[in-house]
């Protein structure tokens, strides 16, 4: 073979590679947090790629600032979802002029709006919710896929009732338990539990950054040296002087503390996760 005809065959053979590796690649998907990505990675399965751009549980993401190498990986991505209501509003800077992209915006797939508790990925419906949104979206722009897909959801919200009939159970035996909290992370795993939050303005002042009133931090410190709450829950992602001070306080009152992380631990589902902190909860009370 001359080495011309060599380097036509080499340049075919690297075109139809290069070819067929585009119709392989699969389908990318980037979220701004982990427990999206994971649901959608559940929903897409093999078809899809999913990078999230929170993913170590060590950073803030109420302070996040996106890197340049970030705005490369949404470049190639046909998805993006973000969580919404101000909670991640460094995506919108990060998805503008990026007309490609199919864009999920999940606090307004459920109707919340801005002033709303942000942390909304805490009620499982907001996730039902969004796996359908997600596999409607898979379908419609990978329609050659259709049936695992479906399939795909289906397993999701099957795997998804467990957690809804612990959520049912603890409701019924614990409804009106009264609790407090550092910060606002877990709020709608509270309202779907059917407690009773104390202290949301010093939560609400806590989440926004600025100092809580004093009338707030008395209160707080009342209830639990009242012991007028089960627990205290804190949030595992947040190490800083006020949370130390609060759980020792609660500590020295003999009242429960429970963790509760702001970000999916790396290794596991989001279904794992959530049972994971509803067990935890449960041990308190069944103290
Ligand atoms: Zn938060």
């Amino acid at each position: 073979m001359s080495l011309r005809r060599l380097l036509l065959v080499a340049i075919a053979l690297t075109f139809s590679f290069l070819s067929s590796f585009v119709l392989a690649t699969p389908l990318h998907i980037i979220a701004a947090e982990n427990f999206y990505a994971d649901v959608a990675k559940q929903v897409g399965g093999e078809y899809v790629s999913v990078s999230s751009i929170l993913s170590n549980p060590d950073d803030n993401p109420h302070l996040f600032e996106a890197s340049p190498t970030i705005a490369k990986s949404i470049a190639q991505a046909k998805i993006a979802i973000y969580s919404g209501i101000g909670y991640d509003s460094w995506m919108s800077k990060l998805l503008a002029g990026h007309s490609h992209l199919t864009i999920i915006d999940v606090a307004s797939l459920i109707g919340r709006q801005d002033g709303d508790n942000p942390h909304i990925w805490y009620d499982p419906h907001t996730m039902l919710t969004f796996a359908l949104a997600i596999k409607q979206q898979l379908i419609r722009l990978d329609p050659a896929h259709q049936a695992s897909y479906q399939h795909n959801w289906q397993q999701f919200v099957a795997s998804m009732h467990p957690i809804l009939t612990d959520i049912d159970s603890l409701r019924q035996r614990y409804a009106g338990t009264e609790v407090t909290a550092t910060e606002p992370v877990f709020g709608y795993m509270f309202a779907e539990l059917g407690f009773k939050v104390r202290n949301l303005g010093f939560q609400m002042a806590v989440m926004n950054d600025t100092e809580p009133s004093i009338s707030q931090m008395k209160g707080l410190h009342n209830d639990l040296i009242e012991h007028k709450v089960a627990f205290l829950l804190y949030n595992l992602q947040v190490s800083d002087p006020m949370t130390e001070q609060l759980k020792t306080l609660a500590q020295t009152h003999k009242v429960a503390i429970v963790g509760a992380t702001e970000t999916m631990p790396k290794g596991i589902h989001y279904q794992q996760w959530l049972k994971q902190e509803l067990d935890a909860v449960q041990k308190v009370l069944k103290k």
